[in-house]
């Protein structure tokens, strides 16, 4: 496919709004925090499958992806990643599941751990997307927007649980570069978004607390109470605490009886591909690279919108539907 005049025209402002636009502060925390007691959890088993990540597929049924095929992968790649014939698969974290529960042996003991974005309070998937897909929200979520990700994987590159997942045959790249640029589009937990700003809580929350009442695995609230409880409980009950270090803090905490080193080396012994790394730099304070330390200003994403925006109403006219499909 050839290079378009408007394709030309985003593409020229990316790369100059990522060369001038100059680096700047992010909010460190956000007003949600979710706590996640891992000693509560048990995997659901007598359900057919957990209730939390039965919860998450049906509120973002809607959203996702119905890649185009025949899938063409972009030079001088000869792969490309497409789930869309293991939509059913919910042992791990992929374009169509934004949250799986794992399961390990410690000392004799199963333990189930619920996984999902830790929503980072200075995110590196946020700060490294060169095209500005990901925001932080003052609910302390990090949201990918849809119609502006190039599936460049960037995100899932500086994550230090290697959280967003692509899927290729969908997205804005298709209507650019197809054969040039962008892999599809990346996906992951957004703490319910649309829900929490009504209000409400996260889908995955109220299936827990359904099933398991004042027990419930998840509890989600305001980020000081929730810091505050997962500290007093973990002095109190002798439990160890995840997620409010590690890369710098995050809006997500684990509260378990066995130490996060024990389950960690658990899961790598197991070659889990999501890991529970006990020190976890923040990559974009530490060693990232120059075009990582750009941050898109609003002006630039009010311009891939409007652009984006055209390319979609044209796309309509034709006959497709908003995600470029
Ligand atoms: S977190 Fe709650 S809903 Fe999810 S598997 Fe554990 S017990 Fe079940
Ligand atoms: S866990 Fe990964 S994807 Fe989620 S906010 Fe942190 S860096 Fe981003
Ligand atoms: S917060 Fe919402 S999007 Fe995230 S895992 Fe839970 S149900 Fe899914």
């Amino acid at each position: 496919m050839k290079l378009t005049r408007r394709g030309f025209f985003v593409l020229s402002s990316a790369i100059l709004s990522s060369i001038i636009l100059k680096d700047k502060s992010y909010a460190t925390s956000g007003k949600y925090a979710t706590l996640i007691d891992i000693t509560r959890c048990d995997g659901c088993s007598n359900e057919p499958l957990p209730k939390c990540v039965l919860a998450c597929r049906v509120q973002n049924k809607v959203r996702f992806p119905e890649p185009k095929k025949p899938i063409i992968p972009y030079w001088p790649r000869k792969t490309y990643e497409d789930w869309s014939d293991k939509k059913e698969k919910i042992d791990t974290l992929t374009p169509y599941n934004w949250i799986f529960v794992q399961k390990l042996q410690i000392k004799g003991k199963e333990i189930f751990i619920p996984r999902r974005c830790m929503h980072c309070d200075n995110p590196p998937c946020v700060r490294g997307c060169p095209f500005g897909a990901l925001t932080k929200r003052p609910a302390g979520n990090s949201v990918i927007n849809e119609k502006i990700c190039f599936g460049g994987a960037k995100c899932r590159d500086v994550c230090p649980w290697f959280i967003p997942q692509r899927q290729a045959g969908v997205g804005i790249y298709l209507h650019l570069l197809p054969k040039f640029a962008g892999g599809g589009v990346m996906y992951k937990c957004d703490l319910c978004k649309d829900k929490i700003e009504k209000g409400e809580e996260p889908a995955c929350v109220v299936a827990c607390k359904d099933r398991l009442k004042e027990k419930s695995v998840f509890l989600f609230g305001e980020r000081k109470t929730i810091y505050e409880l997962a500290r007093q409980r973990a002095k109190d009950e002798g439990l160890f605490i995840y997620g409010d270090k590690q890369n710098g803090g995050t809006s997500t905490l684990y509260l378990s009886k066995v130490s996060f080193d024990d389950i960690n080396k658990a899961l790598i012994e197991k070659r889990e591909r999501f890991k529970m790394p006990v020190e976890v730099k923040n990559k974009i304070q530490t060693t990232f690279n120059p075009i990582g330390k750009v941050v898109i200003s609003s002006g630039f994403l009010s311009i891939i919108g409007a652009v984006v925006a055209a390319i979609i109403s044209k796309h309509k006219e034709k006959g497709g539907d908003e995600n470029g499909r």
